[in-house]
């Protein structure tokens, strides 16, 4: 009798028939403008680390001497074994930054997601989620045992259509999105998301992973850049992109993060963010709301680098923001595309099917502060020379 998981091996075999077979690079260095990757010194371009604050001496300095003080590991669930100082200072500092009442802090914006929504919603209630919302959203919501009904991809006019059709049979509504939607660099249009929940009475909670560190003033998020103060219900947010460490944080009204205090099931039954993140992470508060030095870099850094792909002919979709996808449709070309540009010095991951429908598969480039001009112009001569090898660019 074969062994029970033995498909597996099917399975993994089709994945890498078909393109769809993710390979994992070993990094031997930190996580900087450039990194060493199986020994070779190659450009960065995959992370989420926007700002370069990853591996930035002021934070690093910051883990340490908390360290030394208060030890490494948050001990158990803050429930449990009590709340460190730290964590209460870091809530209150998100809070402020953000410009809301209260915030309440997460292992991860993945843990944020799953906490929030079904803490918000059950069965008797309805989400109106957007069809390319994050994968965590998306598992949020089916464990909130809710109605999920997923509207096309930023339509508004279409999602209006849906609340009058579904939206009085049920309990609550909850209207969720992301803010920056991670794989093609669009925003969200949350004023008219806005517009809607306050007229059908919905909940309106947008995932700002993407949106915090990059958009409005000094990098204060996608509510900031619309000022939608007060009118956002649930902030989600992340602490593993732009500000360099690794945690989650929902962001809103006193009595929301009291809500999920005692409701959010990964603050309950889940361990706190670590010592040397959360004191790395209130460092990373504190330079941000310093200078917006490095918030402006990155955005001359993406709109430098997004001009000169466009002007080489490179197709790099509907990006608004500094997330910077290389359309080339088929898985296989973009892994070719992807494994080609390694051995030109540029690492830069393909993205296939799930994370993308298929037939979108593209590169992802994510520009940020840490890169200096010539650092995107080697980029930019490896994507030309790649491009046209592999015919992406004809002319
Ligand atoms: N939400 C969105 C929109 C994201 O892009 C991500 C990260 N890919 C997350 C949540 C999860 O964040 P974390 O890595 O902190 O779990």
């Amino acid at each position: 009798m074969s062994h029970p998981l033995s498909w597996i091996d099917e399975e993994l075999a089709a994945l890498k028939e078909a393109g769809l077979y993710t390979y994992i690079r070993t990094i031997e260095s930190p996580q900087g403008a450039w990194l060493t990757v199986d020994g070779k010194r190659v450009l960065n371009f995959c992370s989420n680390n926007y700002l370069g604050l990853a591996n930035h001496p002021r934070l690093v300095e910051a883990a340490r001497k908390a360290m030394e003080q208060y030890g490494v590991g948050p001990g158990a669930v803050r429930t449990i074994a009590g709340t460190m100082t730290l964590h209460v200072e870091l809530e209150r500092r998100l809070a402020e930054f953000k410009g809301v009442e209260a915030a309440i802090t997460f292992q991860s914006g993945f843990a944020a997601n799953l906490a929030t929504i079904p803490a918000i919603v059950g069965r008797e209630d309805v989400i109106f989620s957007d069809q390319l919302n994050h994968a965590s959203i998306i598992d949020g919501c089916r464990l909130s045992r809710a109605t999920i009904v997923a509207y096309p991809h930023n339509d508004v006019d279409a999602l209006e259509d849906l609340i009058k059709e579904h939206g009085s049979k049920y309990r609550r509504k909850l209207i969720v999105t992301d803010g920056v939607f991670s794989m093609d660099g669009d925003i969200a249009p949350l004023p008219r998301l806005a517009e809607l929940a306050k007229r059908y009475g919905c909940i309106l909670m947008v995932d700002d992973a993407h949106g915090e560190g990059v958009l409005g003033r000094g990098g204060r998020g996608i509510v900031d850049h619309f000022d939608l103060h007060g009118v956002v219900d649930i902030e989600v947010g992340t602490m593993s992109k732009a500000f360099g460490v690794m945690g989650g944080v929902v962001a809103g009204s006193r009595r929301l993060v009291e809500w999920l205090r005692q409701r959010g099931r990964p603050f309950l039954f889940s361990s706190a963010m670590t010592v040397p993140d959360v004191a790395a992470c209130l460092a990373a508060i504190d330079l941000l709301e310093e200078s917006t030095e490095l918030v402006d870099r990155l955005w001359d850094n993406a709109r430098y680098f997004k001009a000169k792909m466009q002007e080489l002919g490179f197709d790099t979709g509907q990006s608004e923001t500094p997330i910077t996808p290389i359309m080339l449709g088929e898985a296989p070309l973009a892994q070719e595309f992807s494994r080609r540009l390694f051995e030109e010095g540029v690492f830069a991951m393909a993205i296939g099917y799930p994370t993308v429908p298929k037939g979108a598969a593209r590169i992802r480039v994510m520009p940020s502060a840490a890169h200096t001009r010539e650092d995107l112009d080697f980029a930019i001569r490896a994507f030309e020379k790649v491009g046209r090898e592999l015919g992406v660019l004809v002319a």
